[in-house]
């Protein structure tokens, strides 16, 4: 694994830079699990492990795309009304009508298979019907030949690659292996994801009372949530540990021994005295990284026996921030899926920023449409301490601030990821 040293090479280890540190972590990673197969429904978020190919047209047949009257093109009477008989009805779901003679048409309902011959749909609204000689009577001008007729295989042609292997499957693409006829998928096995977290002050939810100088430990929950929301993990909770080399080294062999990934938090913090680096240290091959960012400086990446490990700092902000920094885009490359970068926003600033050059920070923000309509603004949520997790309760979105920027104006433009569909 320390081929990646040479990534890093030529950067201040005191302040590595966040597109380095990922660029390092992507060449970390083993290959994705092996493929299982799933009922449809269950596939939902899950990774597709095989390109799917249509083994079908979709449509199957040409069918009608609105309610009227189904008519053979060349029957259209150049100028003046067109006149044609009507013989029978096409529901959806009947089979496709024989032939009929010229100068007639069928009434046809939307998804009706065309009759055999017949090309166009005239709608019902165009028409005058004349109920007496079982009649229609189509204005000149309304319609052209193969209009309001949607053709076998405009959705999927067969053999058409329908989904490619490594998409992370979204509700449409259920629907278009549904279309398929698909009722079991194939995907990449989840990733068995250990969390714990580290640190003598922690207590778990319902501890009461909370001793004197001990606080609740959130991160496990928050890291719990941010997992299952990625939709690719299997999550393996192995809770609190205190301080103490021996707990440490247990539950990181444990962790490791079960999981396709280790990820802890609190105990990597630059020069800190406890023990969780020397216990990470010795069970595996381990950097400890001082990254160019903030919040988040520290972060431990390495490998104990097979798993991946992740090591992140032990403040709460600085757990969600490193995770959508590093974290998640490495578990689902981990997975098995095409990497497919966040969309970001552009969004104009409210206020003046304070901002450092030569590293990475990332703001909590509410981003909303800009009252003069001129796009999107963004204000950051008050205090943007490492420790104030309120700040990104309440935000909707995370400001990127690029390493190189400095101190912004009110109005500079800065990129945002909104959370909606990723928090
Ligand atoms: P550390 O990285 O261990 O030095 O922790 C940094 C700060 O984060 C300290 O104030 C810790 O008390 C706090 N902290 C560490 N782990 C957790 C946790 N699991 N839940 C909430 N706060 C934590
Ligand atoms: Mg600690």
């Amino acid at each position: 694994m320390f081929d990646i040293a040479s990534c890093l090479s030529g950067h201040d280890p005191d302040a590595l830079p966040v597109p380095v540190a990922r660029q390092a972590i992507a060449r970390l990673l083993p290959a994705p699990p092996a493929a299982e197969s799933v009922p449809l429904r269950e596939s939902l978020g899950r990774v597709l492990a095989e390109d799917i190919v249509s083994g079908l047209q979709v449509p199957p047949q040409d069918n009608a795309a609105m309610d009227g009257y189904a008519l053979r093109g060349t029957d259209l009477a150049g100028e003046g009304p067109t006149r044609l008989t009507i013989a029978g009805t096409s529901l959806a779901g009947d089979q496709p009508a024989a032939e009929l003679p010229p100068g007639h048409c069928r009434r046809i309902m939307t998804g009706a298979a065309m009759p055999d011959g017949l090309d166009t749909v005239v709608p019902q609204e165009f028409v005058q019907r004349d109920d007496t000689q079982g009649c229609i009577v189509i204005p000149a001008g309304v319609l052209k030949p193969g209009a309001n007729r949607r053709l076998a295989g405009e959705d999927l042609a067969l053999g058409e690659v329908a989904l490619r292997a490594g998409r992370r499957l979204a509700p449409a693409d259920l629907g278009l292996m549904a279309s398929l006829g698909k009722a079991e998928v194939p995907v990449r096995r989840r990733l068995r994801v250990a969390i714990l977290a580290t640190g003598d002050e922690l207590r778990p939810v319902g501890t009461t009372p909370l001793p004197p100088g001990c606080i609740y430990d959130s991160n496990r929950h928050t890291m719990w949530a941010m997992l299952q929301r990625l939709g690719v993990c299997e999550v393996l909770d192995h809770g609190v540990v205190a301080d103490d080399p021996a707990a440490l080294r247990a539950a990181f062999t444990r962790a490791a021994a079960e999981a396709d990934v280790v990820i802890s938090s609190g105990g990597v913090s630059v020069g800190e005295a406890d023990h969780t680096k020397a216990v990470m240290a010795e069970l595996g091959e381990v950097l400890f990284w001082k990254l160019a960012m903030r919040p988040g400086r520290p972060l431990a990446i390495g490998r104990i026996g097979e798993a991946l490990l992740f090591g992140l700092p032990g403040n709460p902000v600085a757990v969600m921030v490193s995770f959508y920094a590093f974290v998640r885009e490495a578990l689902l490359a981990l997975a098995g899926a095409t990497p497919a970068p966040l969309p970001l926003l552009r969004a104009r600033l409210t206020s003046p920023l304070r901002k450092k050059a030569g590293r990475t920070e990332y703001q909590r923000g509410i981003v909303g449409r800009a009252a003069d309509g001129g796009g999107w603004q963004v204000e950051i949520t008050g205090s943007q301490g490492s420790g104030v997790l309120s700040s990104m309760s309440r935000a909707n979105g995370l400001l990127v601030l690029d390493h190189a920027a400095g101190d912004l104006p009110a109005g500079a433009e800065v990129d945002v990821i909104p959370f909606e569909g990723l928090i």
